[in-house]
């Protein structure tokens, strides 16, 4: 991971950079950020930099055989150590050394943008808490006493200290305060009054402030997330300074995204009533996605009338879609019109509202569907009429 993969944080990057030109490394530091700020990710990067014989005052050259190996989180010199709890494949005595194909993984999934919550999902723990054991910490020493193998700085990444069982955190003092010669050790922490104050005084604190609004709107518009930056900014505000959050936020556009594709299925079907079977068919897939999805299914098509009405009324700019989707309420808007308009609305507010009251949805979708069926007939022949 290179600095220029992190978003915002160009205070502490510069400080990290200079502290390594000017060779005043501390060996044990504690960074200390919110989630979804990037400090794993930092502390990753800060390690890549240490070690990459090619580094320019700015950053890391992610091309050498070290920076290759960090870019996989798999450097034989740096060792991660992070809660784990017992699951599927690991059944007693879990540790950090076995979970590591997991960890890496999950790295990779989310650049190293990671929450304790999403770790556990990973391990499929559900709400399960993870511990650091001692088993950890004794295998952390094993490591510190080895040589290492290829770079100048072997590197130990702690992701939360606050999950050190006390018998571990107990054995890692004399570690924290004297590492072994060109060690660097990261403590990455979220929460400050959760550290053992033995901890907390043996690392320099490092603190990583949350991300700005501008920072992530512009890093969801850089990483290609949306294409609309007035949407991003909305999100960003939304988000609280978390990356995390920003992309949560986004995954519910995402969300929106299938809901489009489910609706147009469905209005397809009912243009061509001829095929009951298929209608029927997707009706009874409509039942099965729970109630939640199916008022926002249900809200979607409360949307697109309301984007027709206002297609039809020349105000095609305020229609917030683009792509597949602007062009299916593009076509869509034509069937919408003074003969249905009215009743279209109202059909698509009721059974929102009845869905919200545990209407039977079986039913509820049937009889959507024949009543659009009918209203779109109406649309239709209003529409050959003006035409
Ligand atoms: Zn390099």
């Amino acid at each position: 991971m290179k600095f220029s993969s992190i978003i915002g944080q160009e205070a502490v990057k510069q400080r990290l950079r200079t502290s390594i030109l000017e060779n005043r490394l501390a060996h044990t530091q504690l960074f200390l950020g919110p989630e979804g700020s990037g400090s794993l990710a930092l502390a990753i990067a800060l390690a890549q930099y240490v070690n990459c014989p090619d580094r320019t005052p700015e950053d890391s050259c992610g091309k050498c055989p070290s920076c290759l190996k960090y870019e996989k989180y798999a450097h034989p010199d740096l060792h991660f150590f992070f809660p784990t709890t017992t699951n599927d494949s690991v059944k007693k005595e879990p540790m950090s050394a076995l979970f590591l194909k997991e960890w890496r993984d999950f790295l990779e999934n989310n650049q190293a943008y990671v929450r304790q919550e999403d770790w556990y999902n990973h391990l499929g723990v559900g709400n399960k808490q993870g511990t650091i054991y001692v088993r950890d910490a004794s295998d952390l020493i094993e490591k510190m006493v080895l040589k290492s193998y290829e770079s100048e700085y072997k590197v130990v990444i702690l992701w939360m200290p606050e999950k050190l069982h006390e018998s571990a955190s107990n054995k890692l003092l004399k570690t924290f305060e004297e590492p072994s010669e060109k060690t660097l050790i990261i403590l990455v922490a979220e929460r400050y009054e959760l550290l053992l104050a033995t901890v907390r005084s043996r690392a320099q604190l490092v603190k990583i402030n949350k991300l700005d609004d501008a920072e992530i709107a512009a890093a969801l518009v850089e990483q290609n997330k949306t294409t609309d930056s007035a949407f991003a900014q909305d999100l960003a505000i939304l988000s609280n300074g978390n990356w995390n959050m920003a992309l949560e936020n986004l995954d519910g556009e995402v969300d929106s995204e299938d809901d489009f594709l489910k609706f147009r299925q469905w209005l397809r079907y009912c243009f061509k009533p001829g095929n009951y079977l298929e209608l029927n068919k997707f009706n009874t897939s409509l039942t099965r996605i729970g109630r939640e999805n199916q008022k926002r299914f249900l809200q979607y098509g409360l949307e697109s009338v309301h984007n027709s009405i206002l297609q039809n009324h020349q105000q095609g700019a305020k229609i917030k879609k683009a792509g597949e989707e602007l062009d299916f309420s593009q076509k869509f808007a034509p069937y919408i019109n003074e003969a249905n308009q009215t009743q279209m609305y109202q059909l698509f507010n009721e059974a929102v509202y009845h869905i919200e009251r545990n209407a039977n949805p079986a039913i509820l979708f049937t009889d959507l569907s024949f009543k659009i069926i009918n209203l779109l007939r109406m649309g239709r022949n209003e529409l050959a009429s003006t035409r």
